[in-house]
């Protein structure tokens, strides 16, 4: 065993941002697919093993793969949405029938699926569709790649996708899916084509009036190009056009709208806005932090420099940094974009562990990673007036119960991050009227429409004397329980 120094460990930089790695001893390189390297320290980034374990994959990012997964560590996102189900039918009486259909998916689907390597092999992966229910219009929802992706994950995204577009009252049903991988261990050339064997293997259970997907957490508009084009591909040539929406999210040239990149976190920065009014906050020079700085975070974030906000902290994957002076959110998207999109090293902030970030003192939190991440353990450590959820189901039920008792507001997932499915809904429609809405006039439907929900959310949260999250499911269940009403259960 070679006893060396992190300093001497080729291409460790971006892991190395942590201050605490001790003398570490050099275990292993195995070449090849990745290589790995163990180090004996302790490692504030996982802040659990004295041996961390270092992983570079074949695309060449380091990483932790503890922290990968302690941070992502299952708590069951479904358990959670069945649970804040249950409380919410208890607090309206809800109709017991209609709560036994919602409390579960209506379909499942797990693909396993062939894709060749770069190197010629043949690697088999997993993908997920679920369709939670589609009595308001078509399944909507995204897709995301990411290894911790499974099928309890997508049944709690797709049922949260339920609630959110019955919340911001828009014709879609909920879904969501996903391929169980890591994107940082496939080239791009093997993403595309895992990207359309999925699509293919989906085949007619997506489709432009029945089932529509969408980028979630490490997907993007180019990989909704490839879903379309191989969708496409397998219709026939005359039908092609008429099938456009099949995606949402795509690059604009494709199909896609205007405003579609950064709608969710316009979103989460309108809902901010409206709960700034109402607590008299002034919004100008208030601080914030960001867990997650992807597509939601870091829109939001650049969104909030607008009102003169100051970013003091932001954590991605690969690590935590802060600055109390602020951190200009574009200067830090320009630094990620040439540094594989992550924000470690950045030279204007300083790294910090994850405990710190939480900890720090700030106005304002935006979650805009993974769910599980506000919990019993970690709501203690938060010094902030508001959470704004831009992630799905970053908060479980223990740290919601925590938050309430300390006085912090939460402006739940379900409204605040819909503006992502609201400009979906928006460039579906686009598509099929064959449309080009203005920036504009794209940025003042979203804000009416979510403006609307948040003031829907108030008021109910009043009339109960309901917490903003159970609020929220009220408005999104009430409507469900009305439509099945209404259409009564075949036969
Ligand atoms: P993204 O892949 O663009 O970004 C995810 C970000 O989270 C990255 O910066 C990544 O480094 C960071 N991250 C991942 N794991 C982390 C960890 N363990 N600790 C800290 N940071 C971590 O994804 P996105 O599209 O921005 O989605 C983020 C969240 O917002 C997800 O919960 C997603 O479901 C939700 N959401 C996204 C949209 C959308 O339109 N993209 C809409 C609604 C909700």
């Amino acid at each position: 065993m070679n006893e060396i120094r992190k300093e001497n460990v080729k291409g460790l930089k971006p892991i190395a941002t942590t201050k605490d790695w001790k003398l570490l001893y050099f275990q292993h390189g195995r070449p090849g697919l990745e290589e790995s390297i163990s180090y004996k320290g302790l490692c504030s980034h996982c802040e659990i093993r004295d041996i961390c374990s270092i992983v570079k994959p074949k695309t060449g990012i380091w990483r932790c793969r503890y922290y990968q997964a302690r941070t992502t560590q299952k708590t069951n996102l479904y358990e959670n949405v069945i649970k804040q189900l249950d409380h919410t039918v208890e607090a309206i009486h809800f109709d017991k029938d209609i709560c036994e259909i919602l409390a579960r998916t209506m379909n499942e689907l797990v693909v396993h699926f062939p894709v060749r390597m770069d190197d010629g092999r043949v690697k088999v992966l997993t993908g997920y569709r679920v369709q939670h229910n589609n009595a308001l219009g078509p399944f909507k929802g995204g897709l995301r790649f990411h290894p911790m992706v499974d099928i309890d994950e997508v049944r709690a995204l797709a049922t949260l996708m339920t609630w959110k577009t019955a919340l911001v009252n828009i014709p879609f049903g909920g879904a969501k899916g996903g391929i169980q991988l890591d994107p940082a261990d496939f080239t791009p050339e093997e993403l595309e084509r895992i990207t359309r064997r999925f699509t293919f293997a989906l085949g007619n259970n997506i489709g432009p009036e029945y089932d529509i997907p969408a980028p979630d957490v490490n997907t993007n508009p180019q990989i909704m190009a490839w879903i379309l084009d191989t969708y496409l591909s397998t219709v026939p040539p005359h039908d092609r056009q008429a099938c456009v929406h099949v995606v949402t999210g795509k690059p604009i040239e494709s199909g896609g709208s205007l405003g579609r990149d950064k709608a969710t976190g316009q979103g989460v920065v309108f809902t901010i806005e409206e709960w700034a009014k109402d607590n008299d906050y002034e919004l100008r020079g208030a601080t914030y932090m960001i867990q997650g700085f992807g597509n939601v975070g870091s829109w939001a974030a650049r969104l909030m420099k607008q009102h003169g906000s100051k970013l003091i902290a932001v954590e991605d994957i690969s690590g935590a940094i802060s600055n109390p002076d602020g951190i200009d959110p574009d200067n830090l998207v320009e630094y990620a974009s040439k540094n594989k999109g992550l924000i470690s090293g950045y030279p204007k902030a300083k790294p910090i562990d994850r405990k710190t970030l939480l900890q720090t003192q700030a106005d304002l939190f935006i979650p805009a990673a993974l769910e599980n991440q506000i919990t019993a353990d970690t709501a203690p450590l938060l010094n902030v007036k508001v959470v704004a959820e831009g992630a799905n189901g970053p908060t479980d039920p223990d740290g919601d119960r925590v938050l309430e008792q300390r006085g912090i507001d939460v402006i739940p997932d379900i409204l605040c991050n819909a503006g992502g499915v609201i400009v979906s809904y928006f460039e579906w429609l686009q598509n099929k009227r064959s449309e080009l809405w203005d920036l504009n006039e794209v940025d003042g439907k979203l804000h009416r429409k979510i403006v609307n929900a948040y003031e829907r959310v108030r008021n109910t949260a009043k009339k109960y004397g309901a917490d903003w999250r159970t609020a929220a499911y009220i408005v999104a269940l009430s409507r469900m329980e009305t439509v099945y009403k209404e259409r009564g259960i075949f036969p």
